[in-house]
């Protein structure tokens, strides 16, 4: 049920520097983004922030540069323009997969990076990405920049480690190198819902197939996106057989806590989570030796 939300003020922001200045000085303050979380929430009760600071003005903060050592995306990057990216599409497949499962095109093209991940819905699919990528969160704040792990990001269910005058304003991905392939597996409802689960697996292996790291991410596995730990230590050093990836799977499921509710029980979703991230390792391995 829809609800009319209660009074707030309305500050857009010009530069980082005044983002991080209002969101400091103004009372109970949020960021506003592409609105697309934000906005229903504060419609459904949920959030009732007295202040809001749009940032959409601020310029620079859109951009996918890979010139350095790590692709970094701009917080304020919109989810369409990941999709349209040929550079994503080529080196970055699961940043692609992911995004070109997010809702719809009219959200995708509002939603932004920053917001999907800072939301930190375990249903939101980027957070997934950035566990698996080993991202770095960039965030500036009243006292400077400070450059988070992506691993001890997600605190909790609509929970980052931002405080509350913190701006996240860029993430890095490490480059994708000669050996490595990602895939972001999803299982929904119907088009442009929301994850049942999802599985996000980035891998990197030698000249004979081995293992020489791995990220697994889930979405919508517990009440906040997580990593599977358990499974990418087993995974490391060893030959990708249907076995090991078959044990890399259980591992996976065996992390997973998640919520029984409108999509699914518990139980349905952690056998998701067994036979997704199996497939997407499959993937992720086939565009890792240089297959589609
Ligand atoms: C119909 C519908 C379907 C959807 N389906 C999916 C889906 O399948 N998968 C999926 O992943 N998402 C889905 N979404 C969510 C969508 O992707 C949102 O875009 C995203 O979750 C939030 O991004 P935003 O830019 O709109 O952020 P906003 O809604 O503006 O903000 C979200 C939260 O992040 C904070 N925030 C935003 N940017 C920053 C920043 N730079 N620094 C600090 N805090 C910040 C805000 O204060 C707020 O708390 C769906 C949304 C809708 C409306």
């Amino acid at each position: 049920m829809f609800v009319i939300p209660d009074r707030f003020s309305y500050t857009v922001a010009h530069s980082v520097e005044e983002a991080v200045e209002l969101l400091h000085t103004l009372e109970d303050s949020k960021v506003l983004a592409g609105g697309q979380s934000l906005i229903p929430f504060m419609k459904l009760g949920y959030a009732s922030p007295k202040s809001l600071v749009d940032i959409n003005r601020i310029p620079n903060l859109d951009y996918l540069d890979d010139s350095g050592e790590s692709l970094k995306i701009g917080a304020l990057t919109r989810i369409s323009r990941l999709c349209d990216s040929e550079l994503v599409a080529k080196d970055y497949p699961l940043i692609h997969d992911a995004a070109l499962q997010i809702a719809d095109p009219l959200v995708r093209n509002l939603g932004t990076f920053g917001g999907n991940v800072c939301h930190a819905d375990m249903g939101d699919d980027l957070p997934a990405v950035c566990l698996a990528m080993n991202a770095e969160m960039v965030a500036s704040g009243p006292s400077g920049q400070r450059v988070l792990a992506a691993k001890d990001f997600f605190v909790d269910r609509f929970t980052t480690l931002l405080a509350s005058d913190e701006l996240l304003t860029e993430v890095r991905i490490p480059k994708n190198r000669r050996g490595c392939g990602g895939a972001y597996l999803k299982l929904e409802r119907r088009v442009g819902d929301y994850a049942i689960v999802g599985v996000a697996a980035q891998l990197e292996v030698d000249g004979d197939g081995v293992c020489r790291s791995v990220g697994i991410g889930l979405t919508s596995a517990s009440t906040k996106p997580i990593k599977a730990s358990e499974a990418e230590s087993w995974l490391v050093g060893k030959s990708l057989s249907d076995e090991v990836l078959d044990k890399a799977s259980t591992l996976a499921m065996n992390t997973s806590n998640p919520l029984s509710d409108i999509r699914g029980p518990a139980e349905y979703k952690k056998a998701m989570v067994k036979v997704l991230t199996h497939r997407a390792l499959k993937l992720a391995y086939k565009r890792a030796r240089g297959g589609l």
